[in-house]
């Protein structure tokens, strides 16, 4: 009797016990949430050590820093001018005018050197060629401008 008992239950559990599922679905959307926070709270980290770094006083300035920046990083085929006005996503953007001709334009609060880097940054990996979508942009591109931006580490 007791040997039945034992079966039967086990074989309820394994028909009706719902909670190893939505166990594993809690646990897979903590740690897809806890992974998502931590890539959030890296890159307003990383940007915002940019945004600290070296003011850029003038557009004067601004082009002799993209100049000596652009030897850093061996961009000195690319034409690159920079300008102050409003950016439409964060304080600053890499826009492709033409053939290697391209634009960076900065924000009040962007005009540093570090974000100018980070600007640089996707001029250099390619990213302001042709927007990739949504995802390859915010996980690999603006990570990897980011890390530059900030500390100079080439990904
Ligand atoms: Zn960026």
């Amino acid at each position: 009797m007791e040997e039945y008992t034992q079966e039967q239950h086990g074989k309820d559990s394994k028909i009706y016990d719902p909670y190893p599922f939505i166990r594993k679905i809690i646990k897979t959307n903590f740690i897809l949430s806890c992974a998502v926070l931590t890539w959030g709270f890296t890159l307003a980290t990383l940007n915002y050590k940019a945004c600290r770094s070296e003011k850029i006083v003038d557009e004067t300035h601004l082009q002799e820093i993209i100049i000596e920046e652009s030897k850093a990083l061996d961009m000195k085929n690319k034409d690159i001018t920079g300008r102050f006005t409003e950016a439409p996503f964060g304080h600053g953007q890499a826009i492709k005018l033409d053939y290697n001709k391209y634009e960076i334009i900065l924000d009040k609060k962007g005009r540093n050197r570090g974000v100018l880097k980070h600007e640089l940054y996707h001029i250099l990996k390619g990213h302001a060629e042709e927007k990739d979508n949504l995802l390859i942009y915010l996980f690999i591109e603006e990570p990897q401008a980011a890390l530059y931006g900030a500390y100079g580490i080439k990904l």
